[in-house]
């Protein structure tokens, strides 16, 4: 768990080291735990299921979902999720207010941004998120607390770091413009998270750098 830990401590404080764990079995995730780690993200809800059975005695574990949600599903992530960092259109949105306000809970959601075009990936663009913030204000169910971004694949550090900083810009402005406050960034992964940490980012969602590889097959979310 050496990477872990010097993961960690290359990380400022005030952001949060999310270790992604999709395909990484529960002993590495005690590892992880034992190494300071409390922060864990799945994106498939079965095998998310199935690991928090297991670690059901780390009582601690805050636990983020950060697949692409699909409505049949929103029921289980709400009940077994904290929070959820990849919220990526206006209809799942009201769907998992209605639903949290039946079941009591109130999760933190990050919404997905795109700020280029990328068709591998789900989220909001800048003009769309701005169309339907005045909806998305309306689902007082949802801690809407941040914006999540993952740039698209291939591009230079240089527009990576623009990705990020127009991110931060948006959620800004939106947070400016409307009753939302997102004060959350939820940006960088193994290949970006030194651009994100600065350009501002609160949550840095990590897989590869502290696991290793993932079996092929098993790339972007
Ligand atoms: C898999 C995944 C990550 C982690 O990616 P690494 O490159 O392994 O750090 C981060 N965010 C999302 C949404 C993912 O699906």
């Amino acid at each position: 768990m050496d990477r872990i830990l010097a993961v960690q401590t290359s990380l400022p404080t005030t952001v949060r080291l999310v270790a992604v764990t999709k395909t990484v079995p529960t002993t590495l995730m005690r590892a992880a735990y034992q190494a300071g780690v409390r922060h864990f993200a799945e994106s498939r809800v079965q095998e998310a299921l199935a690991k928090q059975a297991e670690l059901r005695d780390l009582r601690d574990i805050t636990w983020h979902f950060i697949g692409h949600l699909q409505s049949n599903k929103a029921l289980r992530v709400l009940e077994s999720f904290s929070w959820i960092h990849s919220l990526d259109t206006l209809k799942l949105a009201e769907y998992l207010n209605a639903l949290g306000s039946k079941l009591g809970k109130r999760p933190q959601v990050c919404l997905q941004v795109k700020i280029l075009p990328d068709d591998h990936k789900f989220g909001w663009s800048p003009d769309q998120l701005w169309r339907e913030v005045g909806a998305l204000e309306q689902c007082t169910n949802l801690d809407l607390c941040g914006l999540m971004t993952i740039p698209p694949q291939g591009l230079p550090d240089a527009d990576i770091a623009a990705v990020f900083a127009v991110t931060r810009e948006l959620a800004a402005a939106i947070s400016q413009g409307s009753r939302l406050s997102l004060h959350d960034l939820s940006m960088g992964m193994s290949g970006d998270y030194q651009l994100a940490v600065a350009a501002g980012a609160t949550m840095v969602r990590l897989g590869t750098i502290l696991f290793g590889d993932r079996p092929v097959g098993e790339l972007g979310s």
